[in-house]
């Protein structure tokens, strides 16, 4: 499979298989806390990046195994609606499966009416939000020339006037570049603005492009408090809130998991965010209960759902 990949686990968007719409590294923005690595292909252009036909094989054969998965999602390793044949893919997997959709996004294109036309049935869009001016868009996204923050804005806002999809705005902190005081409240005001279903906020939270350091769990609780948005949630989650977690908590997750797709351990602590030896007792517990079978493939243990 080379366009699709996964499942993944997120704590987003639950199990999700991943499509990927355009190469590496190709994206209309190049920003400093990405997790794919640099743009090497900065551009606005739409067209078919990726083949089309092919794209649909894989998802045919991928699918036809009936894998319980919570969305199909358009992501990867650029801006996904640069492929100009999104649209059509939309409504192909519509036809033939009743499978969720989601768009990771950063809502470069959608002041275009084409675009906006593409994404028509998408269930959650989730487009990302890092700035209010300018000077900071520049900074933080690094986008293609003729890309300002106020197309960014309004494309946001016309997607969700368009309505027929949840959009969850992401915002994406990175220390000393928009984390100023001024900066936060204007983002804070598009919010309250847009009002969107959710608006989540995180940090750098793996390697990023450039050298950049993300905020601190309490500087991102600090923000939510200070804008007040009621939908606000904080997606990186500290070291010490997942300590904070209580077992039954991260029991039910672990077991939401591998009731669809076993796992081994170290995989369960990456994909929940925990540390492995609290995967462990967990599962130990899960096991005594039976709700949970360990399962040997290749030598490997992997914790399997009982249904
Ligand atoms: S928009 Fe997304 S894929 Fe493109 S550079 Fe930014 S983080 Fe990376």
């Amino acid at each position: 499979m080379n366009y699709i990949f996964g499942p993944v686990f997120s704590r987003r968007l639950g199990l999700s298989l991943g499509i990927d719409l355009v190469p590496h590294k190709v994206c209309s923005m190049d920003c400093l806390y990405c997790e794919v690595g640099k743009t090497t292909k900065k551009t606005l252009e739409r067209a078919e990046y990726v083949p089309f036909d092919t794209v649909k094989d894989e998802l045919r054969e991928f699918l036809s195994y009936k894998p319980e998965i919570d969305y199909i999602t358009f992501s990867g390793y650029g801006e996904p609606t640069l492929f100009s044949r999104l649209g059509e893919l939309v409504r192909w997997i519509k036809e033939n499966y009743s499978y969720k959709l989601a768009l990771l996004t950063n809502a470069s294109l959608f002041h275009r009416e084409d675009v906006l036309q593409d994404i028509n049935g998408i269930d959650i869009i989730l487009p990302s939000l890092d700035a209010a001016t300018q000077k900071t868009f520049k900074k933080i996204n690094r986008p293609s020339q003729g890309l300002n923050i106020e197309m960014i804005v309004e494309g946001i806002e016309k997607l969700i006037k368009k309505g027929g999809s949840e959009v969850w705005i992401e915002t994406l902190f990175v220390k000393g570049i928009n984390d100023s005081e001024e900066e936060i409240e204007r983002i804070g005001e598009i919010i309250h603005r847009l009002k969107p279903q959710k608006w989540q906020i995180n940090t750098v939270a793996r390697p990023p492009a450039y050298n950049v350091v993300g905020l601190s769990f309490e500087e991102l609780k600090r923000i939510k408090k200070k804008i007040g948005y009621p939908a606000t949630e904080i997606v990186a989650i500290s070291k010490a809130e997942k300590k904070k977690m209580p077992i039954s908590e991260i029991k039910e997750e672990i077991y939401n998991l591998v009731k669809r797709r076993p796992c081994p351990i170290d995989e369960i602590a990456s994909a929940l965010g925990i540390l492995e030896e609290e995967a462990e007792r967990a599962v130990n517990e899960l096991l005594s209960e039976e709700k949970v079978e360990k399962v040997l493939f290749g030598n490997i243990p992997y914790i399997k759902g009982k249904v």
